[in-house]
């Protein structure tokens, strides 16, 4: 069994995390099995967000009784003191607990800090005092604001996406973390469905001693092959080494990784997921994706102001708006069954 300790959080648990992102679209009662199974299997650290509509719901009734033996994370995109505050009170409830072990900025356009006029920093110092919240955290989608929440010295862990499609920009925030004796939790192990072999994105994150990939999960059997490599973990063998290097040759050049370093958009369109349309399409489950609200997103590509403030930020040197374009034209193919996809 792989371990891992997050950094001076000293939390030591399965290399397996549990990301409650995709238990918003299951019912109480499957959610509540789901993260039930997971924690009786060996599974300890369960990572949640006030922005997951009812996922802390769900798993405040399915740790009910046992909240001392797992560790659970949340999240809070309060912009000020005030909101933060209803946040975690909102949160402890929900989770039907009165601590929370990591509480994490999720995703901030900046890193709080003590004096930054936001108030933020000094709420989760108050609510560390108090014992409501053990540890603190924060969660980005920006390459800047990660380095700053390292640099700063001030937060234990950091949640980043981290794939074997991410770039050496990410290594480096995993390598700046370990040296710095802060977790990394990886998000998006599976690059947002674009990577389906979850055994060879297991052998990848094992790796990294200091990294604990949290796998979102909604149906039974992708719990079940996370679980599985409780006991028989994947490793990095000459088989998973060709399934990766397959995948990075096919996913490489002018294709979006889903990090949203680019985003915001000021027309609105979700680019992370958009601009990778095509791939999403032909690599995971159409259904969603074609359903009316994913026409919706798509259909946004249309008020694109060709600002190119997305292509500036593009770490990877994307013509994003192009990418866009194309991915938009493809979309409308396949929609129209012009074009098949699984
Ligand atoms: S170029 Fe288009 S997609 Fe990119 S940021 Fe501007 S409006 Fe958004
Ligand atoms: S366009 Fe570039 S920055 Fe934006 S989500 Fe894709 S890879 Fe990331």
């Amino acid at each position: 069994m792989d371990m891992v300790t997050l950094g001076s959080t000293g939390i030591t648990v399965n290399k397996n995390g549990f990301g409650a992102l995709p238990i918003q679209r299951i019912s109480q009662e499957d959610a509540v099995y789901l993260a039930r199974k997971a924690y009786k299997a060996g599974i300890r650290f369960f990572d949640t967000a006030r922005a997951y509509t009812d996922s802390e719901v769900k798993l405040g009734e399915a740790f009910d009784g046992i909240r001392t033996k797992v560790y659970i994370a949340t999240k809070t995109a309060a912009q000020n003191a005030e909101d933060f505050w209803k946040d975690l009170h909102t949160s402890l409830t929900n989770l039907r607990t009165d601590y929370i072990d990591l509480y994490q900025f999720h995703n901030p356009a900046f890193c709080p800090k003590p004096g930054d006029g936001s108030g933020l920093y000094e709420a989760m110092q108050e609510a560390k005092a108090k014992g409501m919240i053990q540890h603190i955290g924060i969660t980005n989608h920006r390459l800047k604001v990660a380095h700053e929440a390292i640099d700063s010295g001030l937060y234990e862990t950091l949640q980043f996406p981290f794939s074997y499609i991410s770039g050496e920009q990410e290594l480096e925030l995993v390598n700046k973390c370990k040296a710095a004796n802060m977790g990394f939790i990886a998000m998006k192990g599976l690059s947002g469905g674009l990577i389906t072999n979850s055994a060879a994105a297991y052998a990848f994150e094992a790796q990294f001693d200091g990294v604990l990939p949290i796998w979102g999960v909604q149906r039974e059997r992708e719990l079940d092959e996370f679980l599985s490599y409780i006991d028989n973990p994947p490793r990095m063998t000459d088989d998973i080494r060709a399934v990766i290097e397959g995948d990075r040759a096919e996913l490489c050049g002018e294709f979006c990784r889903g990090c949203g370093y680019c985003m915001p958009c000021p027309a609105g369109i979700e680019i992370n997921n958009c601009a990778r349309m095509s791939l999403l399409l032909r690599r995971s489950p159409s259904a969603e994706h074609l359903s009316p609200a994913g026409q919706a997103k798509m259909k946004k590509i249309e008020g694109c102001l060709h600002c190119n403030r997305c292509k500036a930020k593009c770490p990877y040197g994307l013509d994003t708006p192009a990418l866009l374009a194309r991915n938009y034209e493809d979309y409308k193919r396949v929609l129209a069954g012009e074009v098949k996809v699984q």
